[in-house]
């Protein structure tokens, strides 16, 4: 264990709650070390502009916020790694965390702020067209659909803004959504509802997709379960997942305590996890906020919570 690297905070994922949590440990001249994940800079990266972070009167794009906080960060002396955390054994003190390619690190204390996916169906057709027409990130993908027909299904406000967003690029949006009704905020809804390009079909699910190359069209239920019920197919050339967000804690293997939906759960007031020396901050832990300036929030609670720990 002695040639490992050792961190006093070892901060994992590249989000708001992330790189807010290096930003306040650095400067509370406390050691840590952020590992970025996969998508580095987090979910943010894949929205088009962000008009309710507080301090930017014209709203920002996602990809720059994000890129202002690491750069933040990096500039007040915060150390980053990109990679994936794989495990953590937490029965031992410090900490041992393995990365992929089976490197091995210690850490005084960990903050998990690896925040959420994207969930699918579960359609085996999803699958099928991976790549091909189905995609759970119309500002990655949007601009293969210029001109064409495209779906999206959810009735929150992600769905609600990546079909906005996709009405600049395609001729034609279907918004799918399984209830009588949008939970999308009032103002999204609103755009939504006013922009011609977009047709909600409501109370309607998707049971499956077809096509010979690539997406084709998708199979639709309307009514499901009820006598009104009724199947119909749409023609459409990509498909769009925005059904909300899985929470990234497989890799915590159980050690810690989770809510019925996979959430991290919080003991008390503050960000520490049922695991003594272990914090969480960000969408891993909110089923219920999921604003980047709460996950920003978070960070900050983390790291003067993990600063609390080490001083006792
Ligand atoms: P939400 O959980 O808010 O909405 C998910 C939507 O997908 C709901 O309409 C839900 O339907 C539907 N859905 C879930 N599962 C299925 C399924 N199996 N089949 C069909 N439909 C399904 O997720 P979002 O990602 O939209 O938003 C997450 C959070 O982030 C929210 O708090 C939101 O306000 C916030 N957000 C804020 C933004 C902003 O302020 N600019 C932008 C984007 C997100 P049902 O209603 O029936 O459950």
């Amino acid at each position: 264990m002695t040639d490992m690297q050792h961190t006093k905070c070892l901060i994992i994922g590249s989000g708001p709650a992330g790189y807010t949590a290096a930003i306040y440990l650095v400067r509370s001249a406390i050691d840590c070390l952020l590992i970025e994940g996969l998508q580095v800079g987090g979910q943010l990266t894949q929205t088009t502009t962000i008009e309710n972070f507080p301090g930017f009167p014209e709203g920002i794009d996602g990809f720059q916020l994000m890129d202002h906080m690491r750069q933040q960060a990096v500039n007040l002396g915060a150390k980053m790694r990109s990679g994936l955390v794989t495990g953590i054994d937490m029965s031992q003190r410090p900490f041992v965390v393995t990365l992929d390619g089976g490197e091995q690190m210690t850490a005084d204390t960990v903050i998990v702020a690896t925040g959420a996916t994207a969930k699918y169906l579960g359609l085996p057709d999803e699958t099928k067209y991976a790549g091909q027409g189905v995609s759970a990130c119309a500002t990655c993908d949007g601009f293969f659909y210029r001109k064409k027909v495209v779906a999206v299904v959810g009735g929150g406000d992600t769905a609600c803004e990546e079909a906005d967003y996709l009405s600049h690029l395609a001729s034609k949006v279907y918004l799918i959504v399984r209830k009588d009704y949008l939970r999308a905020s009032e103002a999204m809804q609103q755009r939504v509802k006013e922009n011609e390009k977009i047709e909600i079909l409501f109370n309607t699910n998707t049971v499956g997709l077809f096509g010979d190359n690539g997406v084709e069209g998708a199979h639709l239920v309307r009514f499901k379960g009820t006598d009104q019920e009724e199947m119909f197919d749409i023609a459409i050339d990509g498909f769009f997942l925005a059904i909300g967000h899985r929470p990234n804690t497989e890799f915590l293997g159980g050690q810690i305590d989770l809510d019925e939906q996979g959430y991290i759960k919080l003991e008390g007031h503050n960000t520490a996890t049922n695991v003594e020396g272990v914090f969480a901050a960000g969408d891993v832990a909110d089923p219920h906020y999921r604003q980047a300036i709460v996950a920003a929030a978070g960070g900050c609670r983390a790291a003067i919570d993990v600063k609390e720990y080490l001083n006792r």
